[in-house]
């Protein structure tokens, strides 16, 4: 299969933007394919005394490259504002290494890697990041994604006892910046209001279509996390457009732990252990 792109420069961005703000970036494991080893990172920074607990994520599906692109604009950004957030980040940059160099949404075998979670013989890439995981619960998990059908962005957000909903204020704000978002009733088979794919009522976890294995976002949901949000910017506008759209969200979600809209509430601090 031809890469596209390389990866090991995409980390070499990653380290350069992780130095540039004082994060970390380490290895969590080492996977092997026919052409070689890879490796997948995690990044941390903790801003203020890094209350609110958020994971963000990105590269798990290799041909939505908006997400990754962001990410480093976004580290840019974690570093100028890291005086107002009271927030500790782990960051995993890229979770489909061999996906992002061939330009596929599957990995090399493959495999949706965001459909192996909680699996039994689970991709390699998978088994590194959910071990990786054990123990955590967040306050916010923030994933990055891109639709390549689409013309318009639309978020999925979840949060475990109503709010505080993020969500509206990033469609807002595509709006108002003139951005095109996806209006449809109906989006990726789910119902949908305003750009926003409103959950089921049943716990996603029950949801038949991830009876096989769960995205990392679910997974993270049944883990504890108390807030999701997935932005999908649309893969059928240029990549530029389409990186600026990530970081109109991603601003917003800065704005909202800058507001500590995410802070624990004091009687989740004991049942929400965190072993990080
Ligand atoms: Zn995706």
């Amino acid at each position: 299969m031809q890469k596209k792109r390389s990866y090991s420069e995409l980390v070499q961005r990653y380290r350069h933007a992780a130095d540039s703000i004082g994060a970390s970036l380490t290895t969590i494991g080492e996977f092997q394919t026919p052409s070689g080893s890879y490796e997948i990172h995690q990044m941390r920074l903790v801003c203020g005394d890094g209350r609110q607990r958020v994971c963000i994520s990105t590269g798990m599906h290799g041909n939505e490259p908006a997400g990754p692109e962001a990410l480093i604009e976004g580290l840019a950004e974690l570093g100028r504002r890291r005086d107002e957030l009271n927030a500790d980040f782990l960051i995993y940059p890229c979770d489909n290494p061999t996906g992002y160099e061939l330009d596929l949404r599957e990995n090399w075998a493959g495999l949706d890697l965001n459909r192996e979670f909680a699996r039994e013989g689970q991709a390699d890439e998978i088994a590194i990041v959910e071990s990786s995981l054990a123990g955590k619960c967040f306050d916010l998990t923030y994933d990055l994604h891109e639709d390549y059908e689409m013309r318009g962005m639309y978020l999925y957000e979840r949060a475990r006892d109503g709010g505080p909903p993020a969500a509206e204020s990033m469609i807002a704000a595509l709006r108002a910046a003139g951005y095109p978002v996806h209006e449809g009733d109906i989006i990726d088979g789910r119902p949908a209001s305003g750009g926003i794919i409103l959950p089921s009522g049943r716990p996603p976890e029950e949801d038949g279509r991830f009876a096989a294995g769960l995205p990392k976002a679910l997974y993270m949901w049944r883990e504890g996390s108390r807030h999701l949000i997935t932005t999908e910017s649309p893969g059928l506008l240029p990549l530029g457009e389409r990186v600026e759209m990530q970081m109109v969200c991603f601003n917003v979600m800065l704005d909202t732990l800058a507001r500590g809209c995410f802070l624990p509430k004091e009687a989740d601090s004991d049942t929400q252990k965190d072993t990080r």
